[in-house]
């Protein structure tokens, strides 16, 4: 039997185990998938070594980033956001496994919000400036789709900061997209700071937490008249992306 894992730190919160587990299970597939919270990434060759099946592993919070310390090989998206959410792990002989790391979270933001895309929606903001933003980003340049971070200490030359963001810019920018923590966990009652009275029924407001299912940026933003989109089918749309990938390693 060959193993799949998530790595993080914390990892009790994923859905992953579940889905990939019901997924093997569904289609017959003689493969297990666990979580494993790592305290410290630099364990990461012994808990490789000590779980010798282990062909590939999801990557969350807060390594996303660090892990590319540790792989030999990327993918062009993770060359360009720069964080990585899955590694396919070579295994040869004695010798250490090879590492290639991918960033699905570009093909579930893509696939995910493909279908409620209108010949009107050319101009997007990006809210946050962090791997999942990044990935967004990537995401709307392959589609072309001229897109804008939002940072609160913005950095680039093309970023914008919240002080920014008036009526009239977003008139021009009708996706706007929450790629922040900002509405989950303890922030579960906050939402960024957008003049949300500019939102019309032409503006597609998406918001890359999918608990709570409804956000305060998507409540606002609905009672506006935007359509409005949570993360859960990005979810399912990189799992699957994943999958694409391992099906060949089982
Ligand atoms: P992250 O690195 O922790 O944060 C992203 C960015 O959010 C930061 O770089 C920061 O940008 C901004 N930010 C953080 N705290 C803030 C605050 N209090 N106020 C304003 N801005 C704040 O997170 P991430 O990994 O990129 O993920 C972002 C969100 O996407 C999370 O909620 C995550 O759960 C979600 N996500 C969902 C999926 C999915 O499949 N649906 C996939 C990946 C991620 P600045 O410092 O530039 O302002």
């Amino acid at each position: 039997m060959v193993e799949f894992a998530l790595i993080g730190n914390p990892v009790s919160h994923s859905r992953s185990v579940e889905y990939f587990n019901q997924k093997f299970i569904s289609e017959g597939i003689d493969a297990y998938y666990f979580a494993q919270a790592i305290e410290d990434l630099s364990n990461l060759p012994i808990f490789l070594c000590n779980h010798p099946a282990l062909v590939g592993f999801n990557v969350t919070s807060p390594y996303k980033q660090s892990i590319l310390r540790y792989v030999h090989s990327y993918t062009e998206e993770v060359e360009f956001t720069q964080a990585a959410n899955m590694v396919v792990v070579e295994r040869r002989g004695k010798k250490e496994p090879l590492l290639t790391a991918h960033n699905t979270d570009v093909w579930g933001f893509l696939y995910s919000i493909k279908p409620h895309l209108k010949p009107h929606h050319t101009k997007a903001l990006v809210l946050g400036s962090g791997g999942a933003a990044r990935a967004v980003s990537r995401a709307f340049k392959m589609m072309n789709i001229d897109d804008r971070m939002v940072s609160r200490t913005p950095c680039t030359a093309d970023a914008l900061s919240y002080s920014d963001l008036t009526s009239d810019l977003l008139e021009q920018y009708s996706i706007v997209v929450n790629a922040t923590p900002v509405g989950m966990g303890e922030m579960e009652h906050l939402c960024l700071p957008l003049p949300y009275e500019a939102l019309t029924p032409d503006h597609l407001c998406y918001d890359l937490i999918y608990a709570p299912q409804e956000t305060l940026f998507l409540k606002k933003a609905q009672s506006f008249g935007a359509t409005t989109m949570n993360g859960f089918s990005m979810l399912i749309a990189q799992a699957e992306e994943n999958w694409n990938v391992w099906k060949h390693l089982v």
